[in-house]
């Protein structure tokens, strides 16, 4: 197949044509050139495809042109597994609605009042994207009718199910006409997948798009070989020599993802952590901050990562190789999107080099080795980064009244030159460390520690029962230093002191802001020099 499938030649209407226009897409992606033709023809479809595909666009587009708008009834449900996704989706749903206004979606989920979402669907609306617990809520209230409706759309089935979502899933296409349409998307297709399929779908058409094509080819991927104990330093290098705008790492598991966070953000790299255990209201925050740009570090486990967008993500590392091959082609999808270059970089460890093999053969991708950057490599990307930013702004202008002062407080005594030079070492020092120092540690300066140690005051004390061995235990199993590496320990009525050996001090306290001493902040601070 040579000639490529246009959107030209899927007789869409003009208002979307045009809103895709607008959104900026070129030609249908894979799995939009497949599934959009088989969904026009009413066929039910089951189509697998990684992240960041298009697949909300594959159903959407037909999805809105069976849309009556003269009718005020739900006419198409897509049920997804978050929160964020259905957020996304309908925001997705909006873009493709441009030119559209009498057609409304509306997204439905958990956390956000039910009072408003109720106010929304009595004003009738076209489209409903909900997660499958509160659709059920409003089908219990009846807030929420289906009975008008044409096309369901469950999408990332596998991980619908994964979160336990089969009985309510069942309960609501129940609900469902059963001459309707039903569209059924997901990463991966185990056998439940399978099941749902053949239970709710009639005579599904099945599509897929290969390993091969799932791949995004503007990825340049890359492998370090690196010891487990190394891969902090050669993590931090990396991110200092890339200097990327947004980095996304993965790491197999919530505990490793956990604690790489904290260690990432105790060396002052803006980093937060996003993991299945997590409530929603703080993966919308962290996810918040990393598309605003607050956090450029997102630190994550496969399953919080699937089917979360986020665009110009110009790096992603695997601190760790991921145990399933799909999990590589999924996570490495998470950049290079949508005709953006974008680049991967996977830790091997000795131990690795099987699985790594393994990946390249079964995602038919090549993986090339790359050294472990150096201080001068970070040192020379850096220079590199500063011209670059110096070129801008010569060429953004406006420099007369700069010009003036260097001519007037320097009266010739310098060359520009020197100057220039001068200039570009005050940037650069800002500090490339050796690998064997360990870079960023903070300095406490005198808390009145015994030599060695670091002395911390934390807010918790007799009248909280906290006992020493709830402190050792709080600290051993929230940052794996070893109980006995923790020093002398003072309790206090309302507060207490404990000693950490310097090497472990600032990764204690990055990690230990964060979390309780039985259910009570813990209120950590380096103490101050006089003992108390
Ligand atoms: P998936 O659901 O498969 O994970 P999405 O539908 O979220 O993928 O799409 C990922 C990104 O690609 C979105 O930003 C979307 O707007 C964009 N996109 C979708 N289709 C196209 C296309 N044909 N051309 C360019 N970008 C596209
Ligand atoms: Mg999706």
């Amino acid at each position: 197949m040579n000639t490529r499938i246009q959107f030209s030649d899927l007789h869409l209407s003009r208002e979307i044509a045009k809103a895709i226009e607008d959104m900026g897409f070129e030609e249908p992606s894979p799995i939009q050139a497949l599934a959009i033709p088989l969904i026009q023809a009413g066929r039910d479809v089951t189509a697998q495809a990684q992240t960041g595909t298009g697949k909300t666009a594959a159903f959407g587009i037909p999805i809105i042109e069976k849309i009556d708008p003269s009718r005020r009834t739900v006419q198409a449900i897509v049920l997804c597994p978050t929160r964020e996704l259905a957020i996304q989706i309908a925001e997705e749903f909006s873009n493709l609605l441009a030119h559209l206004p009498r057609i409304t979606v509306l997204p439905i989920y958990g956390g956000q009042p039910i009072e408003r979402q109720l106010r929304a669907l009595q004003s009738g609306v076209h489209i409903v994207i909900g997660t499958p617990g509160r659709v059920m809520d409003h089908l219990r209230r009846r807030t929420l009718r289906l009975d008008d409706v044409t096309t369901v759309v469950l999408d990332e089935g596998d991980q619908m199910l994964d979160m336990g979502f089969i009985d309510d899933i069942e309960l609501i296409l129940k609900k469902v006409p059963q001459n309707r349409q039903t569209l059924l998307f997901s990463a991966t297709m185990p056998q439940p997948i399978l099941e749902i399929s053949r239970k709710f779908q009639n005579k599904p058409e099945f599509v897929r798009v290969e390993y091969a094509e799932l791949t995004v080819p503007q990825t340049e991927q890359s492998y370090i070989e690196v010891k487990e104990r190394e891969k902090l330093d050669v993590l931090c290098r990396l991110i200092d020599m890339v200097d990327p705008h947004l980095t996304i790492i993965f790491c197999n598991t919530k505990r490793r993802a956990e604690d790489l966070s904290g260690k990432v953000r105790a060396r002052g790299y803006r980093a937060d952590e996003l993991h299945g255990d997590m409530k929603q209201s703080q993966r919308d925050r962290v996810m918040g901050g990393f598309r605003k740009g607050v956090i450029d570090i997102l630190i994550a486990t496969d399953v919080a990562a699937r089917g979360i967008d986020v665009e110009d993500v110009d790096i992603v590392i695997n601190y760790d190789v991921p145990q399933d091959v799909e999990y590589y082609v999924h996570r490495i999808g998470r950049t290079g999107r949508a005709g953006k270059s974008g680049k991967a970089v996977t830790f091997v460890a000795p131990k690795d080099f099987t699985k790594l093999r393994e990946i390249m053969h079964y995602a038919k991708v090549q993986i090339t080795r790359m050294p472990v950057p150096s201080p001068s490599d970070v040192a020379q990307s850096r220079t590199r980064g500063v011209l670059e930013r110096v070129r801008e702004t010569i060429q953004a202008g406006g420099l007369e009244q700069f010009v003036r002062i260097i001519e007037e407080e320097t009266e010739g005594d310098h060359s520009t030159i020197d100057i220039a030079a001068a200039l570009l070492k005050m940037q650069m020092d800002v500090g490339i460390e050796p690998l064997a120092e360990k870079p960023g540690e903070l300095d406490f300066g005198d808390t009145g520690a015994e030599s060695g140690m670091v002395r911390f005051f934390l807010g918790v004390g007799r009248q909280h029962k906290v006992a020493p061995k709830d402190i050792v235990g709080a600290i051993a199993g929230e940052t794996g230093i070893p109980g006995k590496a923790i020093g002398a320990i003072r309790i206090l009525d309302s507060y207490s002191f404990v000693e950490i050996p310097k090497e472990h001090a600032a990764e204690v306290y990055t990690i230990m802001k964060e979390r309780t001493i039985r259910n009570q902040p813990t209120g950590i601070e380096p103490a101050s020099g006089k003992r108390a």
